[in-house]
C-alpha cells in the first residue's frame, strides 16, 4: 500500500519523535539530515524513522488508485504470500485470517481457495464499498481496534501497512492481543537489508535534496524503515518469535506502473532487480512470527 506523501508546509512539532517507539532507549542517532527533516536509527532495534513522524495530519487512506494501478502484479504477489502462509501456518491449524489494509480482498479470495477463511478490514471507503458488491461480508470498514476480540485469531496479516503508520507499537500490541497463542503474524514490508538501500544510504549522506526518498523514508509515507535485525529484536520483545524472513523485490510491473521511466533507468531497475536476486537482498522481506503463549 503507498500513501500520497503529506503537505509539507506547516511543520508540526507535535510530530516530532526523537526516540525509537519500541524501545524507549533514549534519542535516536540522526542517520542522515534533510533539510526539512531527520532519518533517525535506533541504537538497540536498528529500525530507522522520520523525525517528524509527519509534516502535518493530512492523511489519505484511501489509495484505492495507487492499488488498480498495480493490480496487474497482485496475482503473482499474492501467490508469493500464499505460498509462505501456507508453510508457516496452514489452513488445517491456522483457518481464520485477518488482514488489516486489505483494500478489495483479492489476498483473502486466493486464500479462500486455499482453504482459508477470511476477514478483512481497511480505511479506504471505496475499497470496502467496492469489495462489497464483489464479495459481500468480506471487507469491512475499520482497524485494528477493541472491535476484534481477544485471542480471536489464527493469523493476521498486513502486507506493504506497518511502514505507514506513525504508532506501529500499538499495531503490534493489538495484534498481539487478537492473535490466539500459537497464532501467527504475517507482515511484508520494504527492509534495510537491501541492495537498493545500501547503494542509497550512502548517497543520502551527500546529497541532501528534501524532496529526495533515496532511501525510502518520508514524513507521512514511509515512516519507518525495519530489516531482518529489527523485526527479530522488535518482536522477540513483544513475545513474537520469528519463524521466517524471506526477501522479496517489489514486481517491477508495479515500479514501471508508477510513471514515465526513461529506458536507461528501466535497464538500471533490472539489472538492479537482477543483483538484489543474486544476492538475497531485494528491497522487501515478508515475515512470519509466531504468537508465543
Ligand atoms: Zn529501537
Amino acid at each position: 500500500m503507498a500513501t500520497t506523501p503529506d503537505q509539507e508546509s506547516s511543520a508540526a512539532p507535535s510530530f516530532a519523535q526523537s526516540e525509537c517507539v519500541f524501545c524507549a532507549r533514549g534519542e535516536g542517532a540522526v542517520a542522515i539530515t534533510r533539510p526539512k527533516f531527520l532519518v533517525r536509527r535506533c541504537s538497540q532495534c536498528a529500525v530507522m524513522w522520520c523525525d517528524p513522524l509527519r509534516f502535518s495530519d493530512v492523511f489519505n487512506p484511501d489509495n484505492e488508485e495507487a492499488y488498480l494501478e498495480t493490480h496487474d502484479a497482485l496475482d503473482g504477489e499474492n501467490q508469493d504470500r500464499i505460498e509462505i502462509l501456507m508453510r508457516a501456518a496452514p489452513p488445517s491449524t491456522h483457518p481464520t485470517v485477518l488482514e488489516v489494509g486489505c483494500m478489495h480482498g483479492d489476498f483473502l479470495l486466493r486464500a479462500a481457495k486455499e482453504g482459508y477463511r477470511g476477514r478483512g478490514l481497511d480505511l479506504s471507503q471505496t475499497a470496502v464499498d467496492h469489495a462489497a458488491k464483489t464479495s459481500p461480508g468480506l471487507v469491512e470498514y475499520g482497524t485494528l481496534d477493541e472491535r476484534v476480540a481477544d485471542a480471536s485469531v489464527d493469523v493476521l496479516a498486513a502486507f506493504n501497512v506497518i511502514e505507514h503508520m506513525d504508532a506501529p507499537h500499538e499495531f503490534l500490541a493489538h495484534a498481539h492481543r487478537v492473535l490466539r497463542p500459537g497464532g501467527m503474524l504475517v507482515l511484508e514490508t520494504p527492509r534495510q537489508e537491501s541492495i537498493f538501500h545500501h547503494i542509497m544510504f550512502s548517497r543520502g549522506r551527500i546529497f541532501t535534496n528534501d524532496k529526495s526518498v533515496d532511501i525510502g523514508v518520508y514524513p507521512g509515507s514511509h515512516i519507518f524503515k525495519f530489516g531482518n535485525r529489527a523485526w527479530r529484536t522488535i518482536l522477540s520483545d513483544r513475545d513474537f518469535e520469528v519463524t521466517s524472513l524471506q526477501g522479496k523485490s517489489t514486481p517491477l510491473s508495479q515500479l514501471f506502473a508508477k510513471q514515465k521511466i526513461p529506458f536507461a533507468t528501466r535497464v538500471a531497475i533490472v539489472s538492479f532487480n537482477v543483483l538484489a536476486k543474486a544476492t538475497r537482498l531485494e528491497n522487501r522481506l515478508i515475515l512470519t512470527a509466531c504468537r508465543t503463549p
